[in-house]
């Protein structure tokens, strides 16, 4: 099979777990006999460096050529005085927007190796396995008007939370759908007592449950909803939620489950999915060769199962990160006090060597 990617490392930690990601994928593509197009383009403060724009035509045109992008992360200090659209964090809106990718599915996982990452008891956490599914073009990141205006001293901000029916209903209906593969119990979280978007989200998504009659459906507003996660993290399945309170809520429960570099995310709907960790360029530890890939390499996993179809693949980059979380591999973020840690081009080298040797046996076993 072919697999046409278009990779955007961008900033901060963004190339360094990125080129692990890639690692893994060429491995994947060498040892189950897929043919890899990768291309490689600028985006956030890479390309405003570069080119002084965000997102250059040229590599919205990359990605839309392609069937799949695998982004790492975007945002610089260097850039936090810009105007909002000369902003990294812009670029990848925008990005966002022109592959037309509406749901964000951001899984987040307890593995029992990592139980001491976790700020929680093990009795609390253990058996999580949640499946946060956020509406990614609505809402405030993208509501108009938005402006801040006035005289020093005198300013006002202004930002416009809006959704429309079609826009919670087409979200709503990837969630019911992806509830019937899992334990088929769906959690709507709004905020419906206080705003008129989420009264409006309430009423559709209760409105599409008519057509899942097979999936339960529960609503929760979002404040209850972040004490719970922390309290019960694993009643938790599938959550439904808008942009924001996605954003949020996904970064929690990245704490629950031990570390934010562990998450990733696929964002899809449009003609071409989108793959990138949930974690930020981290500017904080960039450059060091400390971060975290397992998000991003995850995220790999991701595209081969949404994109390509390819679960077996899928599942191989998974059991990749799951061995070598147990055999004891830790980045810096996922090590306790005294232990060993590793480097972020080790903990990838380990995940594609496990790669490697298990697409060697699977082609063993088929011939
Ligand atoms: P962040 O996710 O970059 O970092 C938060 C904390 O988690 C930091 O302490 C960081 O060191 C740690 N961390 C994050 N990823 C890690 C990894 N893979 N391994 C180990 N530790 C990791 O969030 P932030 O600090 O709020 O934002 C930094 C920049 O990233 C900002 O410019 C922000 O706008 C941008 N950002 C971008 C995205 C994106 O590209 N999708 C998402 C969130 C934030």
């Amino acid at each position: 099979m072919q697999l046409r990617v278009t990779s955007l490392p961008g900033d901060g930690i963004g190339p360094e777990v990125t080129s692990q990601a890639i690692c893994v994928l060429e491995e994947v593509a060498g040892g189950f006999g897929h043919d890899l197009e990768l291309d490689e383009k600028e985006i956030g403060g890479a390309a405003l460096t570069k080119f002084g724009n965000p997102l250059p035509d040229a590599t919205m045109q990359a990605c839309l050529g392609s069937q799949a992008v695998l982004l790492g992360a975007v945002g610089s200090p260097a850039f936090d005085h810009n105007p909002r659209e000369l902003r990294p964090e812009a670029g990848l809106l925008r990005l966002r927007q022109g592959l037309g990718a509406f749901a964000n599915l951001r899984p987040a996982v307890f593995y029992p190796c990592l139980a001491a990452c976790s700020p929680l008891r093990e009795e609390i956490v253990k058996g999580t396995d949640i499946l946060i599914v956020r509406e990614l073009l609505g809402g405030l990141y993208f509501g108009q008007p938005r402006s801040i205006e006035g005289a020093p001293g005198a300013r006002q901000a202004l930002n416009t939370m809006r959704y429309s029916e079609p826009e919670i209903e087409r979200i709503a209906r990837v969630a019911f759908q992806l509830a019937r593969t899992r334990r088929r119990r769906l959690l709507s979280i709004d905020k419906s007592n206080v705003l008129e978007c989420s009264r409006l989200w309430r009423e559709v998504v209760t409105g599409v449950a008519r057509d899942f009659s097979d999936v339960q459906l529960s609503h929760m507003y979002v404040d209850s909803a972040a004490m719970s996660l922390v309290q019960k993290p694993a009643e938790f399945d599938v959550i439904l939620t808008e942009n924001m309170f996605g954003d949020i809520l996904s970064d929690q429960a990245g704490g629950v489950v031990g570390s934010l570099g562990l998450l990733a995310s696929a964002s899809i709907g449009g003609p071409v999915g989108l793959y990138e960790p949930v974690h930020g360029s981290a500017p904080d530890i960039a450059g060091k060769g400390i971060a975290n890939p397992l998000g991003a390499i995850l995220s790999v996993a991701l595209m081969l199962r949404h994109t390509f179809h390819l679960s077996k693949e899928a599942e191989c980059v998974e059991a990749g990160v799951t061995s070598t979380l147990k055999g004891g591999f830790r980045t810096r973020d996922l090590a306790r006090l005294g232990e060993r840690t590793v480097s972020t081009e080790e903990m990838g080298a380990q995940i594609a060597e496990f790669v490697r040797l298990a697409a060697g046996a699977n082609n063993r076993a088929a011939s």
